[in-house]
């Protein structure tokens, strides 16, 4: 058995990042990118008005003890260019994100102008400069602005847009195969027969994999027989670059998992975590020519697979889309509990946070064994109880990992 550092540190050694790709930004959102983005051009890409008003040049109005007459010549909206420079004595009308014409350099808003006539009346001195949003005051033109590593959210894409970008290189993303083991197993929507319970994993795994941001090419339900196991994981090896296992990889008759995986040629990393839930959990790597196929073999606890995902697929996951930041966040909070348990595991104890004058205070929130999994809806982070450990007292600082489930 190994220790969790050890084991974590290992599976993340064996990461390859996969090959990159160009998508448009339709399909961008939660990718990662792969290559350094610059921009072509300068945001805003010229000279333009923060306002409806009227552009001007300063010294027009300079000295003016409260009256200015200047002479309009045209009306500018938005999307249209005005080619004469101003000159002096003379302002333009322009709306918002019209460009300012060469020779004015402030813009008074409409609300402090009146028109009349063909001119206008400005009561104060105008300075450089007011309203006018200069061209590449937001990003200047030959600018880095995404980074390899960066996770594409919202704000990303509307920068892409900005710069005129249509299309982005990110990295693949992960193709996962899940495989679900189990005799016991029925399926939710079928009548539960005598000795059967409802298979929670499936539905849990899609979810997890599908928030992880990578692609689920299949999941398929085996019952407890080498010769089955065998053949779907083969099959799987085929299409995914990241197998994953529910069940049938502890120490029972019907645990197979590990059978399979030797036969197949699989490397074993590791097996067996000294953690609590989770403690079966295998991790296996398979060459397949040029290709490298990863295999979580999960326990079959409800909660020892969301857990061990959190810890391990997650973070494998993000870190082999080429995503720099890849572990779950940490911080630290304070026990509002004794805690008591064995030596020689760490624990991943399920918790509620909640914000006091001294920072986070962590309370567990209800059962905790690895069947469980009603009380994985209110977990809102996992704190880690060292191994070494067999009782902290309240108010003990623990380190805590925030859950993305
Ligand atoms: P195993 O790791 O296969 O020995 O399974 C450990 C426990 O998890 C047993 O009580 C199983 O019935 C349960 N279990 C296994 N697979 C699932 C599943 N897909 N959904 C819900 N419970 C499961
Ligand atoms: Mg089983």
């Amino acid at each position: 058995m190994i220790s969790y550092d050890k084991a974590k540190k290992l599976m993340l050694e064996n990461v390859v990042i996969l090959g990159k790709e160009k998508v448009s930004l339709d399909g961008a959102l939660g990718r990662v990118v792969a290559l350094l983005v610059k921009s072509k051009i300068a945001v805003p890409p010229f000279r333009n008005s923060a306002v409806d008003g009227y552009a001007v040049r300063c010294q027009d109005t300079a000295g003016s003890q409260g009256m200015v007459r200047l002479k309009l010549l045209a009306e500018q909206p938005a999307g249209e260019y005005f080619r004469k420079k101003l000159g002096k004595g003379q302002t333009l009308k322009v709306m918002t994100g019209a460009p300012v014409p060469a020779g004015a350099d402030a813009v008074v808003p409409q609300e402090e102008v009146e028109e009349r006539d063909g001119w206008i009346v400005i009561r104060r001195e105008i300075k450089k400069g007011e309203n006018v949003r200069e061209a590449g005051e937001d990003v200047q033109k030959g600018q880095k602005i995404i980074v390899p590593g960066t996770l594409l959210r919202t704000p990303h894409l509307g920068l892409l847009a900005a710069c005129g970008g249509n299309q982005v290189t990110v990295y693949r993303r992960p193709r996962v195969a899940v495989l679900i083991t189990g005799n016991e197993l029925c399926q939710p929507g079928e009548p539960l027969r005598p000795g059967k319970i409802y298979d929670s994993n499936s539905t849990t795994l899609k979810a997890l994999v599908k928030s992880s941001g990578a692609e689920l090419v299949s999941l398929k339900r085996i019952k407890d027989n080498l010769k089955a196991l065998l053949a779907a994981m083969k099959a799987a090896t085929e299409q995914a670059d990241i197998i994953i296992t529910s069940g049938g990889v502890s120490v029972g008759d019907y645990d197979l998992v590990k059978e399979a995986a030797q036969k197949l040629g699989a490397k074993q990393i590791f097996w067996k975590v000294a953690q609590k839930p989770a403690k079966p959990l295998a991790f296996y790597v398979l060459k397949k020519g040029k290709r490298t196929v990863w295999i979580f073999g999960l326990p079959g606890n409800p909660g020892a697979v969301m857990i061990s995902f959190e810890e391990y697929v997650r973070p494998f996951i993000k870190k082999i889309s080429g995503g720099n930041d890849f572990l779950s966040p940490e911080i630290e909070a304070r026990l509002t509990q004794p805690v008591k348990k064995k030596r020689g595991r760490l624990n991943f104890l399920r918790i509620k946070l909640e914000k006091s004058d001294g920072g986070w205070q962590a309370t567990p929130c209800g059962p905790q064994e690895s069947g469980i999994i009603s009380s994985l809806t209110r977990t809102e982070g996992l704190a880690l109880i060292p191994a070494e450990a067999d009782f902290l007292e309240a108010g003990s600082p623990v380190k805590v990992h925030l859950v993305a489930w």
